[in-house]
């Protein structure tokens, strides 16, 4: 068995139970890492490459990383900004997409920042939340609260509250309404600012450079089509592609494949057009990764 060398292997911290923790471990075995079962341990070593995964609650998360007890983290930005972490943060993630806003009862018609003047304002959020009233030279009372902060409204322990929101359903459902967004928030991939080996480092760059080809995959499709050979200079100039398409002659005389990538948010335009200009049979294909 091989056994881990405690200078070279990277630690990583991942939420242990919560909304980010499945996405987090499809995303890094999207990159090639292999786990053994995650759920059942605090500590999970990676089968094919000297990392381990830190299995710990979302808060703790970024100061493990800043205190060096890991490498890296991923977790939410709305927690790095909370703790104010001093880690780098190395990319950003499109998942896990929320935004901490400012929420009341729709009828105490609270509208800017000093319509909340001397109110109570429940949140988990107590750094955020000050920060934000601090820079508009607002005076509030912030009430920390663990968890359920929606409710507190309603039970008369604050007059508003500052609560994630990412479709904003529970507000509606406590009667509340969304008034200020004061964070926009994603999932990052966060790095410890403590001296690493060159092992570790090297480890952390491949990470990110398939975690970069993992993105670009997921936001790309391929595509595959027919089309008359006089068509193909027409279709190169529809084709926003990374790289010319590939045009290979069919058995039908005149006739030619063409295969190529394109971004996923133009690939319903590229069809159509495509269409238009004579291809048929187009084919859209997922990709899983791309080194570009
Ligand atoms: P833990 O037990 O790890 O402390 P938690 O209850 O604090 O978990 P979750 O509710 O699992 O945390 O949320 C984790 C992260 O998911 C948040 O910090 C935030 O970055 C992100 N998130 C995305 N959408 C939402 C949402 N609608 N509500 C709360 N968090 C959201
Ligand atoms: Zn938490």
């Amino acid at each position: 068995m091989r056994t881990l060398d405690s200078s070279t292997s990277l630690r990583i911290a991942v939420q242990k139970s919560g909304r980010l923790t499945d996405k987090t471990i499809n995303l890094l075995e999207g990159i090639g890492l292999k786990f053994d079962d995650y759920k059942r341990s605090l500590i999970v070593k990676c089968l094919n490459f000297d990392v381990e995964l830190l299995l710990i609650r979302d808060d703790d998360i970024p100061e493990y990383v800043e205190d060096g007890v890991c490498d890296l983290g991923f977790v939410g930005a709305n927690v790095v900004e909370e703790d104010q972490a001093d880690v780098t943060v190395l990319r950003g993630l499109n998942y896990g997409v929320c935004r901490l806003s400012l929420a009341a009862r729709r009828e105490d018609n609270l509208k800017t920042p000093e319509d909340f003047a001397g109110k109570r304002i429940a949140t988990s959020y107590p750094g955020i939340t000050k920060r934000f009233f601090e820079r508009n030279n607002v005076d509030v009372e912030v009430i920390t609260l663990s968890g359920s902060v929606e409710i507190a409204p309603r039970l008369e322990i604050a007059d508003a509250i500052s609560d994630l929101v990412s479709t904003g359903s529970t507000l509606k459902a406590n009667g509340l309404e969304e008034v200020i967004n004061i964070f926009d928030s994603e999932t990052q991939l966060i790095k410890t600012i403590k001296p690493l080996s060159d092992g570790k480092k090297g480890l952390i760059n491949k990470i990110l450079q398939r975690i970069e080809g993992y993105q670009k995959a997921a936001q790309s499709r391929y595509i595959m089509m027919n089309a008359p050979q006089e068509a193909v200079p027409k279709i190169k100039t529809i084709i926003p592609s990374l790289k010319s398409p590939t045009v290979m002659p069919l058995a039908d005389n005149g006739m030619v494949a063409i295969h190529t990538v394109v971004p996923l948010s133009t690939f319903w335009d590229v069809m159509e057009q495509l269409k238009d200009a004579g291809a048929t049979g187009i084919v859209m294909l997922p990709i899983e990764s791309m080194i570009v």
